[in-house]
């Protein structure tokens, strides 16, 4: 059987585009365990959507297993593989097509990685607003099957919101294409809908039309410090009230987590002192030089003056707001710190975060085998992270501290993933985040689109 699927996938596809054996071993699942070899029956590398369709069709007819890799990337298991398992990997599907600065879009295929594509952008004098700590190494791909969110979705918007075309081939290798560049399209069913945010279980994303915007010509960022919680919420506000719109992000750190990424081994040091609660770190993109500064600095001063803030520095030049981002943006200091690593991405209302997260955090630390709780996260979202290190690594453990972080979250209507999906890690919490014929309406949207259930099986639902 193996054989067969090996020798038909190579005769349709091509020798070359084929890996098993020892290269598929020089592999691996995930960027953060390189040293740990790929376990997988081949790697499948196809150059075209046509060579995703075959690949698909064989895999489909002989009920073959197929797990889709990106940029490995991820924080939910969503890529992990068995042996048996044959890996589609878009990387040598990377190209941008066209960036059309009138339409303002830009149509890339699925292995194209992030960064590139923001570049791409920016040489047109456009802006690809989606950004995030792994831009180096996330495709559009993995990114539009995870639905990303990120440091500006408070002005853009998720993945979802910045697709405006997509072309994905579905289980059995029909192909569905809709690579129009019109941002209205109400012609019933919006389909590409289906694979944002599906994690690769309904389709495999090969081609997209990306959303871009015009560039800001004005960046400006700042550092504040406060001391409780309701001034976070009145901070927030009162900046996106002032900023007209040009408020892009608006990010959260507790003391522990800025002060460990603000010391050594950290590159950058501290632009305000450890005395606060809270540090605010704000970015207003904007297009105008002489105003913009200006209303940016009249308001902190006036936040300051209010009570808002106890303290605030702003980023003087292009360098400062590298050194200020690099902040919010390196989390190696912080994973450094952690003998094993467990990490959260939960939403919840706005004005609960600070309440609910203190109370999250004390009956961590109540569980003996834990030794660090850092909390930061996209504030502005709603959408908060949780780093947790801990001294040993077991599966009561984990489901221990599953469970203290999203117990509370039922009752307040949060989520259990704000924006890094649920893959294998969080597959047995979904009933908190959604209800059981929401659960069942998607088991029945899966078993239709995905018959033999063999794309990405086991990740997101249990269909048992
Ligand atoms: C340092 C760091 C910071 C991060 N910050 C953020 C953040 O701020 N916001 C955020 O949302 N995420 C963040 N992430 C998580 C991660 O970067 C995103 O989930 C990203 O979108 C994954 O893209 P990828 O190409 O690496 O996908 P992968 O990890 O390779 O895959 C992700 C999922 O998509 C599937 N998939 C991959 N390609 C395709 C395809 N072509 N068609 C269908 N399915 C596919 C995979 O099977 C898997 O289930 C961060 C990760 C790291 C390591």
């Amino acid at each position: 059987m193996k054989e067969h699927i090996i020798s038909s996938l190579i005769s349709t596809i091509g020798e070359n585009r084929v890996l098993t054996g020892s290269v598929v071993r020089e592999r691996y699942h995930h960027v953060w365990l390189m040293d740990q070899p790929l376990n997988a029956l081949a790697v499948v590398l196809p150059r075209t959507t046509q060579d995703v369709a075959k690949t698909l069709s064989i895999c489909h007819d002989l009920h073959q297993p197929v797990v889709m890799h990106g940029g490995l990337t991820n924080l939910v298991g969503g890529t992990q593989t068995k042996a048996g398992e044959v890996v589609v990997s878009l990387e040598k599907m990377n190209a941008i097509e066209e960036i059309d600065p009138k339409s303002r879009t830009l149509t890339v295929q699925a292995g194209a990685i992030l960064e590139n594509v923001q570049q791409a952008a920016e040489k047109a004098g456009l802006l690809f607003p989606l950004n995030f700590g792994a831009k180096g190494s996330a495709q559009i791909g993995g990114i539009i099957a995870t639905n990303a969110g990120g440091l500006r979705v408070l002005r853009y918007g998720m993945t979802r919101q910045l697709v405006v075309g997509l072309e994905a081939v579905l289980a059995n290798g029909t192909v569905i294409s809709s690579l129009k560049k019109i941002l209205k399209d109400n012609s019933a069913y919006d389909l590409k809908q289906l694979f944002i945010g599906s994690e690769g279980t309904l389709g495999v994303i090969t081609r997209a039309v990306l959303r871009l915007v015009e560039a800001p010509s004005t960046r400006i960022s700042a550092l504040a410090g406060l001391n409780d919680y309701d001034q976070v919420v009145a901070f927030l506000k009162f900046m996106d009230k002032g900023l007209a719109g040009t408020l892009s992000s608006f990010e959260l750190m507790w003391p522990a987590t800025y002060k460990v990424l603000t010391t050594p081994p950290a590159s950058v040091s501290p632009p305000l002192p450890y005395d606060y609660n809270y540090y605010v770190l704000l970015d207003s993109l904007g297009s105008d030089p002489k105003f913009d500064p200006v209303r940016f600095q009249n308001l902190l001063e006036e936040a300051l003056n209010q009570g808002l803030i106890q303290d605030a520095v702003p980023a003087e030049s292009a360098t400062d707001i590298d050194r200020f981002w690099t902040i919010r943006e390196d989390v190696a200091p912080m994973v450094a710190k952690c003998q094993h690593i467990q990490q959260f991405d939960i939403s919840l209302p706005i004005p609960l975060i600070g309440e609910i997260l203190n109370q999250i955090v004390k009956e961590l630390y109540r569980i003996p085998e834990v030794e660090k709780v850092f909390t930061f996260g996209h504030v502005g979202d709603g959408n908060i992270h949780l780093v947790i290190g801990k001294s040993h690594q077991s599966e009561a453990l984990i489901n221990r501290i599953n469970d203290r972080v999203y117990q509370p979250l039922t009752a307040i209507g949060g989520s259990i993933s704000a924006e890094h999906g649920i893959g294998v890690h969080k597959k047995n919490y979904l009933h908190i985040s959604r209800s059981p014929e929401e659960i069942q309406l998607m088991k029945t949207l899966k078993h239709t689109l995905d018959p033999h259930n063999i794309l990405n099986p086991g990740k997101v639902l249990d269909l048992m």
